[in-house]
């Protein structure tokens, strides 16, 4: 019971910031000595501090907030990308310490072995630079592709080139033997991530329900059911890219044929407006000729609406979001033909209760996947704060 009220205690300062006793003791619905007790413990684990809150204290009467320190714990957050490795060290709270980006630019970069020495060379170096004495207690790998969750086996990464390769077990035994650090790797899919972190502290906090998309070539997705990611019996869960929508489309990178993100991503759009494919610059490319009225472009991006809406109301229809999170190629086709995506949605969806949905852009920004490694990687300790050490023992009752 006490460890799992530590747990509410910082789970609830890490997700909202600083939070004064009155506050957690009504949020948390337990009395003030205990929430006392437990703010207490957490201090002497080293995980929280009090600090006085000046803006909001009334004459007389100090008021202090309970806030999560930075400078005893940290994680290791790790985003693989096509053309770059970012690796951060982030305290509980979310805040990113430091980060390192290292660029893919050769097929050879981004071979499996030079993959892992280029994410164990920046651990090193951010974990050198933290401030003394900071622990730094797990890692979370960000992965574009379809990871085992039980032990971070890549079973298929496209855009990567690899196929069944060990991450998790490799970078375990990777960052012992180089930095004699031995703690736990968590291996989740990037888009499930994102979901996460906007989940935890963006546009999704506090709703219980939500659908997160993210499209570039590829179409990323994960879902939040009840307040807790939906990973499916192995982890492989949420690959809404790979939905089958027009057998006779084009084919896929996974072998299939038609599936959603041929006709929604990057390369759909470029296509149907009569371009080759080149990255983001020729999607801008794209975009800036819809504003400027040409009639492919336009016709393009309201094919990848179209097709946008079909999806997202059978995603709707599937699990009841309270909120739809578009990120990615899909904001832009939102600003740039909304309407049609709602109107073809709209004809999709079994009842008009399923409308009642926000369909929202990501508010972390480039950082939402990032946070979601932190997130994966703090859950050990933010589920368990007693197995840390106790720092300052005068001060546990
Ligand atoms: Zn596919």
């Amino acid at each position: 019971m006490r460890r799992h009220n530590l747990a509410a205690v910082i789970g609830h300062v890490h997700r909202s910031g600083p939070t004064s006793r009155a506050e957690l003791t009504q949020t948390l619905g337990l009395n003030r000595s205990t929430i006392g007790a437990l703010v207490d413990e957490l201090s002497a684990r080293g995980l929280v501090a009090e600090r006085s809150d000046r803006a909001r204290r009334t004459p007389g009467r100090p008021s202090y907030l309970v806030t999560v320190r930075t400078d005893t714990v940290a994680v290791l957050a790790v985003v693989l990308g096509v053309d770059t490795v970012t690796v951060a060290t982030v305290a509980p709270g979310g805040e990113i310490l430091a980060e390192d980006h290292v660029a893919l630019t050769t097929d050879e970069d981004r071979s499996f072995d030079r993959v892992l020495t280029t994410i164990a060379r920046s651990c090193k170096k951010l974990a050198v630079a933290l401030p003394h004495g900071t622990m730094v207690t797990g890692m979370g790998v960000a992965v574009p592709g379809i990871v085992r969750r039980q032990d971070g086996l890549v079973h298929f990464a496209p855009n990567l080139g690899w196929r069944d390769v060990p991450l998790g077990a490799r970078l375990r035994t990777r960052m012992r033997s180089r930095m004699g650090l031995d703690v736990p790797v968590a291996c989740r899919n990037d888009a499930g991530l994102g979901a996460l972190a906007e989940h935890a502290r963006g546009i999704g906090a506090g709703v219980a329900n939500l659908v997160y998309l993210h499209a570039e070539v590829g179409v990323g997705g994960g879902i939040v059911v009840d307040g807790a990611l939906l990973e499916g019996a192995a982890g492989y869960g949420g690959e809404v890219g790979h939905m089958r929508v027009n057998p006779d489309g084009a084919p896929c990178r996974c072998g299939s044929r038609g599936c959603w993100e041929t006709e929604v991503g990057e390369d759909a759009l470029v296509a149907l407006a009569g371009r080759r494919p080149g990255g983001r610059a020729v999607v801008e490319e794209v975009l800036r000729a819809v504003v400027a009225g040409e009639p492919s472009a336009t016709r393009a991006v309201n094919t990848v609406a179209r097709w946008l809406g079909i999806g997202v109301a059978n995603l709707i229809n599937c699990f009841n979001p309270d909120m739809v999170v578009l990120g990615g190629l899909f904001a832009d086709v939102m600003e740039h033909a909304g309407p049609s995506v709602i109107a073809q949605m709209r004809t999709g969806l079994v009842t008009p209760a399923h409308l009642d949905v926000a369909l929202v852009t990501p508010t972390l920004g480039r950082h939402s996947v990032l946070l979601g490694a932190a997130e994966v990687a703090l859950e050990p300790v933010l589920s368990d704060p007693a197995c840390l050490p106790v720092q300052d023992i005068a001060s546990l009752r």
